[in-house]
């Protein structure tokens, strides 16, 4: 029996979290659920950001790690989320940050003239390595001759392992095209590299349509012309941007689920939005992304069908305005969450 473990976190992540599990009881009741008391206040009681015991449990003994959010206007530092978060992404290397956006109701597309059937594709963000890794430093810090360094760090097996996973993934949910995006004509070494990696793996994807656009070129399309993309991969940064891109083409951040994944071995999955503390205990927050995060980790353990179903409730209750505030309905919470389920 597949076990979850669920990390609540901080905000509105506890209360959107509760809705996600509603769904889940109703239907993957065979599921096995670990709550796990990591956070602010967790943090604030007892200093503890992210035990490593934890971590290894997370690798070994749970099929998915189930987050909220993490940040409290307590811990300025955020030492907690980015011990947790972090510590999660580089310790189980989810290598794949997973970000599919797809439009679910025409009306929440900020692009004119564009049907659900025009927003649909995936975002492949390489997820452990590029600009975020900190590699760096300060020379001369303060002064007028001050230099700051951030170097890019592209790895043949990072680079490589992504791409395979785009394609992999391409393959196994007939998704007929595959972009990679980069930045080979202004960053000639690091992007080369992706460049050649990109041909290599193509190749032996015969049935897939590999393209290749420069990340300028991809925000112009992907406004422009959101229907011509399938699956996208690309580097840390870019993906950071892209997806956010993508996430107000599919209707704002409410709206948007993610998965952090080492295919196969380990994976977190987390609504896109943060802990939005402004909202906070007010019983007013979109459970949606995280019912939508929650159908995907179902997805992902092989239950598409129960995805697709999640989807399709989520679907329904957008296209009658059964929805919280910021999406123009009246509901809270868990009142959306009933709509939820009352459509499944
Ligand atoms: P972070 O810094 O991690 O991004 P945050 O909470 O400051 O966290 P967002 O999650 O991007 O930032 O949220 C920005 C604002 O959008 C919130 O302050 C809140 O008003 C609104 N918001 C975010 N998520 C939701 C949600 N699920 N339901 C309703 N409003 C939301």
């Amino acid at each position: 029996m597949p076990k979850i473990a669920v990390v609540p976190g901080d905000g509105i992540g506890p209360e959107v979290i509760e809705q996600g599990l509603r769904v889940l009881a109703t239907l993957a009741p065979d599921l096995e659920v670990e709550h796990f008391d990591l956070g602010a206040e967790r943090y604030l009681r007892d200093g503890t950001t992210m035990p490593p015991d934890v971590t290894a449990r997370f690798g070994s003994e749970f099929a998915a790690v189930y987050l909220g959010a993490l940040g409290d206007p307590r811990v300025p530092s955020n030492v907690h989320a980015k011990d947790i978060l972090l510590g999660s992404r580089f310790q189980l290397d989810l290598f794949v940050n997973f970000r599919p956006c797809k439009l679910l109701d025409a009306r929440y597309c900020p692009v004119k003239d564009k049907s659900e059937a025009d927003v649909d594709f995936v975002v492949f963000r390489e997820n452990t390595e590029g600009l975020y890794t900190g590699v760096g430093g300060q020379f001369k810090r303060g002064t007028p001759d001050e230099v700051a360094i951030e170097q890019e760090i592209n790895t043949r097996k990072g680079v490589e392992r992504i791409i395979r996973a785009a394609f992999a993934y391409a393959r196994e949910h007939g998704r007929k095209r595959v972009c990679m995006s980069d930045k080979a004509n202004a960053m000639r070494h690091g992007h080369d590299l992706w460049q050649r990696v990109f041909r290599e793996a193509a190749a032996e994807y015969p049935e897939i349509q590999a393209s290749h656009l420069y990340v300028d070129v991809l925000a112009m399309r992907l406004v422009q012309s959101p229907e011509s993309f399938d699956v996208i991969v690309t580097n840390n940064l870019f993906g950071d941007i892209i997806t956010d891109l993508g996430a107000a083409l599919q209707g704002g951040i409410g709206l948007a689920s993610s998965g952090n994944l080492n295919p196969g071995k380990a994976a977190l999955f987390e609504p896109v939005h943060g802990s939005a503390p402004d909202i906070a205990g007010k019983g007013i927050a979109n459970p949606l992304a995280s019912i939508l995060t929650a159908g995907m980790m179902l997805g992902y353990l092989g239950r598409r069908d129960e995805e697709s179903r999640v989807e399709k409730a989520v679907q329904a209750c957008l296209k009658s305005g059964r929805v919280t505030r910021e999406l123009g309905g009246t509901l809270s919470t868990r009142e959306a969450t009933e709509a939820v389920l009352a459509a499944l």
